[in-house]
């Protein structure tokens, strides 16, 4: 369930309940300073990384990078989602929460309009014979698939679900906001006919978009989406998630399919923990929602070459966000939608059970972009792979080294050799990266003591006026990197407790290489006493333009994915918006 609590109870809750106490009674708290200290609950460790700050009312994970509110714990540690969590620590403090009222910006208005189309596609589907019926029957699925799935029918007319929506009071404004209808001339008209319908519906049973298969074989578009709305954004759903993520949980990995057919199909085969991305390329949102269900993703894309494409840029995505991957691709060129069909659940798990490790997948697709009969094929491969391998941890290293060597005719020491030299140019870049200290854009890099450029140089005005630390708590996601979080704390804890911050007695919290850092940023990054201000502004403005820039690349990426003619205008319509908006924000700094 989602979250169907007013924003004002939910304030009162987060106001309410204190997450030292929250934590405590799940895991055992250390004093520390003014924070509380403890083993991580999410990640393996010996000795103490997991911070909890009273005073900020949040908690931060040094060691695996987890940080987050008393709402984001609870998630995090049953497994929930918002609303769930919510409920659950309402439950346990007896605190009385208030259901959102008509307040909500008429979103409960659209949820109800995408309702109301997919009962009326449903009716169609359902209530006698149609083409689409037809369909969705010679492709073999049975009626308690559909009716499962809700998949209903759309048909050739021009107006029947606008009409039928309009006798139920439906505005046309609304309709053309969620993208049932399209408007030429005044006039409105359906914009799915003739289509066999997929209703996309979130975690929280809530409609929020549809999507539209053409019966007509020479249609415009094979597949229509609705567009994005106020209650659709793609990149945050994944299509079959709704009725498919406790199955994921109770199998412990979920099936990521390409299209809504190989979601479905599979799943009336018995392969039940199964999600499709829909026209989208992965993306992190989607991949952060995988993971409150499950810790590993098993890639099942087309074997085509967009499909492999498409599998190594998720296997990139899903890393990152701290997933396990495996990938496979079924024989002969199919879907799993046909395969499934032709050879059955049991071939199909056989297949998953054979699937790649991501290393050895990512080694196995550049293995087939080189000509290995020749010396410079075979060179060029054993750099790659070398490159490969060396964003490994040291076991998979060992291994992966090993299988290549032994693959090749090469010994491990050469690969050793060239994954080191890798490593130092790359360490070099990073260091090059560090050293410079003037505000302007940089790549967020997460890790250990790493740091955004912008952060540096918001620790450094707030090490010279503390003033800023209160202006940083106001828009928290300036700062995000754990080690950064870190240095905040330290500080805002000494203003609190002392009311100055006193650097040795910072320094002395710190490791070896977390000093080195400190120090650096102390002494290199330079601020004029009398700028702070404007300082801090165009610190703002290079986060807010990194964010926009991170944006940009999923999308133009999204864009090399998109085949629907729909979606590619839809996609460059916000690239266009989001490139000037970075236009705007580092055109005249
Ligand atoms: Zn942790």
């Amino acid at each position: 369930m989602g979250n169907v609590y007013s924003k004002s109870s939910i304030e009162n809750l987060k106001n309410t309940v204190d997450i030292v106490d929250v934590i405590s009674r799940r895991v055992e708290l250390k004093r520390a300073g003014a924070n509380y200290k403890a083993c991580c609950p999410f990640h393996k460790e010996k000795t103490p990384s997991f911070m909890v700050s009273e005073s900020r009312q949040y908690f931060t994970c040094f060691g695996c990078g987890e940080k987050g509110d008393v709402f984001q714990f609870m998630m995090k540690y049953y497994n929930l989602d918002f609303g769930e969590a919510v409920e659950k620590l309402a439950d346990e403090y007896g605190i009385r929460m208030e259901k959102k009222g008509r307040s909500d910006d008429g979103l409960t208005r659209l949820f109800e309009v995408n309702r109301l189309a997919a009962r009326f596609f449903y009716n169609a589907m359902t209530s006698g014979p149609n083409p689409g019926y037809t369909y969705m029957r010679g492709r073999g699925l049975s009626n308690s698939t559909m009716k499962k799935f809700g998949i209903g029918y759309a048909d050739e007319k021009w107006s029947s679900l606008y009409e039928h929506l309009k006798k139920n009071g439906v505005s046309d404004k609304d309709m053309l906001d969620l993208g049932l209808v399209s408007q030429k001339n005044g006039k409105c008209y359906d914009r799915f006919r003739n289509r066999v319908i997929f209703p996309i519906i979130n975690t929280s049973g809530k409609v929020i978009g549809f999507g539209g298969r053409a019966l007509e074989k020479d249609a415009q578009a094979k597949y229509l989406n609705s567009p994005e709305s106020r209650v659709f954004l793609k990149k945050n759903n994944l299509y079959g998630l709704n009725i498919t993520r406790g199955n994921a949980v109770s199998s412990g990995y979920m099936i990521l399919v390409e299209g809504y057919m190989d979601a479905i199909s599979l799943y009336q085969h018995g392969v039940e923990n199964v999600a499709a991305s829909c026209g989208t390329a992965l993306t992190e949102e989607q991949a952060r929602l995988l993971k409150r269900y499950t810790k590993d993703v098993v890639l099942s894309y087309d074997a085509d070459a967009a499909g492999r494409k498409a599998a190594l840029r998720g296997i990139e995505i899903l890393r990152k966000e701290g997933l396990g991957v495996k990938v496979l691709h079924v024989t002969d060129g199919k879907d799993p939608d046909d395969f499934v069909k032709m050879y059955g659940k049991d071939a199909y798990l056989d297949l998953v059970g054979k699937a790649l490790p991501y290393a050895a997948y990512k080694l196995e697709s550049a293995k087939q972009r080189y000509e290995l009969g020749t010396t410079e094929g075979k060179i060029a491969y054993l750099r790659e792979a070398s490159r490969i391998i060396s964003a490994l941890d040291p076991v998979e290293e060992d291994q992966y080294k090993r299988i290549v060597a032994d693959d090749q005719g090469v010994s491990t020491g050469v690969l050793t050799r060239e994954i080191e030299s890798i490593r130092n140019k790359e360490s070099k870049k990073a260091e090059k990266t560090r050293s410079t200290s003037q505000p302007a854009d940089a790549q967020a890099e997460v890790q250990d003591v790493e740091l955004t450029r912008v952060e540096k140089n918001l620790i450094r005005l707030f090490m010279m006026d503390s003033k800023y630390l209160d202006r940083i708590e106001k828009e928290p996601d300036l700062i995000e990197s754990p080690f950064a979080l870190k240095l905040f704390v330290l500080a805002r804890d000494r203003i609190k407790k002392d009311g100055t911050v006193d650097v040795r007695s910072m320094t002395d919290e710190l490791t070896d290489a977390e000093q080195k850092v400190f120090m650096d940023i102390r002494e290199n990054v330079l601020i004029d006493p009398q700028q702070k201000e404007e300082f801090f502004i165009q610190c703002r403005n290079a986060h807010e333009a990194d964010k926009l820039r991170s944006e940009e690349r999923a999308l133009s990426a999204q864009l090399d994915m998109a085949e629907d003619e729909e979606i590619i205008s839809e996609l460059q319509r916000r690239l266009m918006s989001v490139r000037n908006k970075i236009l705007s924000l580092t055109g005249n700094a």
